[in-house]
């Protein structure tokens, strides 16, 4: 083994880790430790509490190791209507702590990053700041990009539309300039997606995972080692299943309401979405277990953390989705799974909570050539803080009426949630419940 192991961060975005058979859920995570014993790699999971509820926080927590009240990278605390993408964006650049991504390079590393969470983990929030490759899925999450796609079909699809407003005006040009291959792998792409979107119709909707899949397999991506490679996937997010069956989608209007108890979603309803949801994060871990295969072919020396940004509620506490600000279980209990050599774990610690500071500080660890410490990792007091400032989007709450329901609602949301050391210790804050 060289001096330098490879770091592969992945984020499965919105897994939470009760749906996981390692944590006493359904989805099966056999297949990644089988893969773990083949390659004789070591496998350790850990519960995790996320620093926030929602992406954004959370993803600056995991790459500066700063909480949202220092990193300030944060939902706002009052529920005036914002224009949110330029509000975000004003705090992400003007965020002071440093980049795992910078950390990396500083140690020599390679820093790639891979992001199909379109929404926020991308240039325009400051996530891709300081890797040397940083590559966003260009069809984004809500798009039934579907499994069987080479990224070369993707990047083909992608520059027709960018360049033709329809089909029609496409093949017209691309006949006008002789350019019949190009007709050929178009349409051959497109029958792909048609019969993909015939057979899983009702099932599973690829996110981006096959193409993040195909970024590595086709050489597209440069492991040129010693790498750090972080990836988001976005297989967990809504929207679960395009059927005919859901009469509503997961949009934050939608949650607000339901939120404020003016719009109901059936029990039964909310289990078919959860149902989708498992079987969505048995499909992401698949698709994990390939990317690690992938990598494997190029090195053996490499370490796999796989965690989460944020949970996902389904009507558990009044709420659905990630995005109200609550931090209950099921918003910020998320798994953190490592997989390493043998030889680079030192101790034999199963710590019982972690946070993304902490993972932040193992990859820190790992870049560094430290021996990989579940006991540094942990720290003896230790304690772990998750904080809400309130909704990710107030904005879509129109009127003076609702905006004051949602004050009341807030009150007794938690605002903040410490857990120290093994044992989950809750202390009271003034916006608990
Ligand atoms: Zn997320």
């Amino acid at each position: 083994m060289g001096d330098k192991l490879n770091v592969v961060l992945i984020i499965c975005d919105t897994l939470r880790k009760d749906v996981l058979d390692l944590y006493g859920g359904k989805a099966s995570t056999l297949e990644l430790r089988d893969l773990a014993n083949k390659l004789d790699m070591e496998m350790k999971w850990f519960n995790r509490v996320s620093n926030s509820f929602w992406t954004l926080p959370s993803h600056y927590t995991l790459f500066t190791g700063l909480l949202p009240s220092e990193h300030k990278v944060h939902e706002p605390e009052d529920l005036v209507s914002f224009d949110y993408p330029r509000y975000y964006e004003k705090l992400a650049r003007s965020c002071r702590g440093t980049m795992i991504s910078l950390e990396a390079r500083k140690k020599g590393y390679y820093s790639i990053g891979i992001s199909n969470n379109t929404g926020f983990v991308n240039y325009q929030f400051g996530l891709s700041r300081y890797f040397n490759e940083f590559y966003v899925n260009p069809f984004g999450f809500s798009v039934d990009v579907n499994q069987g796609l080479t990224n070369k079909d993707v990047l083909l699809l992608h520059q027709l539309s960018e360049l033709y407003n329809n089909k029609f005006t496409a093949v017209k040009e691309l006949l006008f300039n002789k350019r019949f291959n190009t007709i050929f792998e178009a349409t051959r792409a497109k029958l792909k997606i048609r019969i993909n979107r015939y057979f899983n119709h009702d099932r599973i909707i690829d996110k981006g995972g096959y193409l993040t899949l195909s970024l590595i397999r086709e050489g597209s991506v440069r492991l040129r080692e010693p790498f750090f490679l972080f990836i988001n996937l976005m297989e967990c997010h809504e929207p679960y299943r395009f059927s005919k069956k859901y009469s509503f989608s997961i949009t934050p209007e939608v949650f607000q309401r339901f939120y404020l108890g003016l719009m109901n979603i059936n029990k039964k309803l909310l289990n078919n979405l959860k149902e989708d949801y498992i079987k969505d994060s048995e499909y992401c871990l698949g698709i994990i277990s390939s990317i690690i295969k992938e990598i494997s072919r190029y090195t053996k020396s490499f370490v796999v953390i796989i965690t989460s940004d944020h949970g996902q509620e389904f009507g558990e506490h009044g709420s659905i989705s990630h995005n109200v600000g609550s931090l209950y279980e099921e918003n910020i209990g998320v798994p953190v799974i490592v997989m390493a050599p043998r030889l680079a774990i030192k101790d034999d610690v199963q710590p019982y909570y972690v946070d993304l500071i902490q993972v932040n500080n193992l990859v820190k660890s790992i870049v560094s050539s430290d021996p990989i410490s579940f006991i540094n990792m942990q720290g003896s007091d230790y304690v772990m803080i998750s904080e809400s400032y309130g909704a990710v989007y107030p904005s879509y709450l129109e009127g003076e009426e609702l905006q004051e329901l949602y004050r009341q609602r807030l009150r007794v949301t938690r605002k903040a949630i410490y857990y120290k050391n093994t044992k989950q210790s809750i202390i009271k804050t003034q916006r608990y419940c």
